[in-house]
């Protein structure tokens, strides 16, 4: 069933009112791939009279109002993406098309959405129930972070939003938590996965620097970030606490990470998988069709790309679903009305992390002085990919799919250094689960730039190229590989930029159409580096491109036809012509 959207969908239920309401800037779309969809079909599920409100309007505050006020909390998120990257481009142009709005214009979620609803709330009702924050936008904002849009250091969002609560990461497990301290008028504040503020701070707290401090002074800054990603995982964080003017903004420890079971219970409840019908009849939404059909098997990410933030909001853990949870969602995709044959995706934030995990991890906490894949894979991490093969020939087996295809990210070191099943499972993909090109994210080639991405260096990725051409060419596919670079990241020059190019040229022989302007979004390493214009882990300072002009002009260097200026093309490249496209992969490019 879809969560009322209206009184009278409320009526049809039965309830005359709701214990949570939950406010999105997205379409309200039912899948298990949509945040507040998941939030409120767990609290559904566990008792809770949930409604959603979709894309209020702003001005008036009647959309706000429609369903009345709660009895326990709102919930209030700005939708899958933060809402400034989903509105604005790495140049702050404002964008025309949103995958999550009908009719794919960008004309329902204001900037800052989780300001402005809460706001909105705040303004019709003074006195109401606790407004909790959730989604990505709050959880990457909950401390004090850099904020690109405006430049400068900003509050904690619980605190610009003038909210009670913020919920952070993956909230399924302390949003029941939560909703279950206000049913029963207890104090909620030691529900693991919350901010709040408080005028005290508590006792056994990491005390990050203040606000003040962090705002004003770029070591101070670091220092913060430092102490704030260290506790992120849940087996050893810490409570936080950062004074913000003359309150404590206090984080407790993230929340613990769901069992298979568990995961597999939420994966489990009954989604719709299609939009709301009020909003499907308002245009086409783009969102639905890439993941109506797709399975997420697992959650997390250790990748810790420099420039990601899934560590922070996911987490640096990766839990997964069973093989039977996943068979039974594909089942269901089967029989679903609209379904053709083919499941659009399987996979996660890493598609082949998928039931891979460090033991040592899951007892004692993510190492603090190591990284699990760079600067190579961590022979601890046991990497092994016969579980995927194994997941992948039994949903091959269902009757009624004709493809499976994998369209999330690879990564191609954790292929590598499969000693068992790497070559086993690039074959499988390569037979049955690429659509003609695999996608691979090297982000780019020069050393330096790539140590501050945190990402392998680019021998693995000619040795995978080799691997992944030599595996085509026995089985007789003309697949490819499409690469996904990134310009402007702090640390990379013009010059690197030129150098990309001609690896590119002359290693890869074509030239990536997928080239970024890196934006620096909320809590990520690479963002500090372009705040503080230095690098976190060394002290040393770096380039960092900030110019609009510049930033663009590093991502021309590599997508202009004929490259930079004559006289750099004329030395980048060699004289005699010559094809971009090798013998054997004419479409990779
Ligand atoms: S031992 Fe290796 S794989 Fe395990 S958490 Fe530490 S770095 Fe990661």
């Amino acid at each position: 069933m879809f969560l009322p959207t209206t009184r009278e969908e409320m009526n049809r239920l039965g309830w005359d009112r709701l214990d949570v309401i939950l406010v999105t800037g997205d379409a309200y779309i039912d899948s298990p791939f949509i945040g507040v969809a998941v939030i409120g079909k767990v609290l559904l599920d566990a008792g809770y009279r949930v409604g959603i409100i979709a894309q209020p309007e702003t001005e008036t505050g009647d959309d706000i109002a429609r369903l009345g006020e709660p009895l326990l909390f709102w919930g209030v998120t700005g939708g899958s993406i933060d809402s400034m990257v989903a509105n604005r481009t790495a140049a702050g142009k404002r964008r025309r098309t949103d995958d999550y709005t009908p009719g794919g214009i960008n004309n329902r979620r204001p900037d800052r959405a989780v300001l402005v609803y809460a706001n909105l709330i705040r303004s019709r009702w003074k006195k109401t129930c606790p407004i909790v924050l959730g989604g990505i936008e709050a959880s990457l904002r909950r401390i004090a972070h850099y904020d690109f849009w405006s430049d400068r250091v900003r509050r904690s969002i619980l605190f610009d939003a003038k909210a009670d609560y913020l919920l952070y990461g993956m909230a399924d497990r302390s949003v029941l938590e939560l909703a279950g301290a206000l049913a029963a008028g207890a104090d909620p504040r030691i529900v693991r996965g919350l901010c709040y503020a408080s005028r005290e701070m508590p006792g056994r707290a990491v005390e990050l620097p203040p606000f003040e401090a962090a705002a004003g002074d770029r070591t101070a800054f670091t220092e913060m970030f430092h102490l704030f990603y260290r506790n992120t995982d849940p087996v050893t964080a810490g409570i936080l606490a950062q004074k913000q003017d003359d309150r404590y903004l206090v984080q407790n420890p993230s929340p613990l990470l769901l069992s298979t079971a568990e995961l597999d219970h939420v994966h489990d409840l009954d989604y719709e998988r299609s939009a709301h019908p009020h909003y499907l009849r308002q245009g086409e939404i783009r969102a639905l069709e890439t993941i109506r059909f797709s399975i997420a098997t697992h959650r997390g990410c250790y990748g810790e790309c420099n420039f990601c933030a899934i560590s922070v909001h996911q987490g640096r853990t990766v839990r997964w679903r069973s093989r039977e949870s996943i068979l039974r969602e594909a089942e269901r995709i089967v029989a679903h009305p609209e379904f053709k044959g083919t499941i659009h995706d399987v996979g996660g934030p890493t598609a082949n992390m998928y039931a891979i995990e460090c033991s040592r991890k899951e007892r004692k906490g993510s190492c603090a002085s190591r990284r699990c894949l760079y600067p190579k894979v961590c022979p601890k991490m046991g990497v092994d990919h016969g579980a995927q093969i194994e997941l992948l020939r039994d949903l091959r087996r269902i009757k009624g799919v004709r493809k499976v295809v994998v369209a999330s990210g690879i990564r191609y070191d954790m292929i590598l250094a499969d000693r068992t099943n790497g070559v086993n499972y690039l074959r499988e993909l390569i037979r049955h689960h690429v659509s003609g090109q695999m996608k691979v994210a090297p982000e780019h080639s020069e050393k330096k730039v790539l140590t501050l991405m945190g990402k392998p260096g680019s021998e693995t990725l000619l040795a995978f190229r080799e691997l992944f051409q030599r595996l085509n060419e026995r089985e007789g596919r003309r697949q490819y590989l499409t690469y996904y670079m990134i310009a402007a990241h702090p640390g990379c020059t013009r010059e690197d930029m030129v150098r990309l190019r001609r690896f590119c040229s002359d290693s890869l022989r074509l030239l990536p159409r997928q080239v970024q302007v890196f934006t620096p979004t909320p809590s990520t390493y690479s963002t500090l580096m372009y705040w503080t214009g230095r690098d976190p882990f060394s002290g040393e300072p770096c380039f960092v491109e900030q110019s609009v002009a510049g930033r663009e002009e590093q991502k021309q260097v590599l997508t202009r036809h004929g490259g930079g200026t004559k006289k750099e093309a004329a030395g980048t490249f060699p004289r005699k012509k010559r094809s971009v496209r090798p013998r054997g992969h004419r479409g990779e490019r």
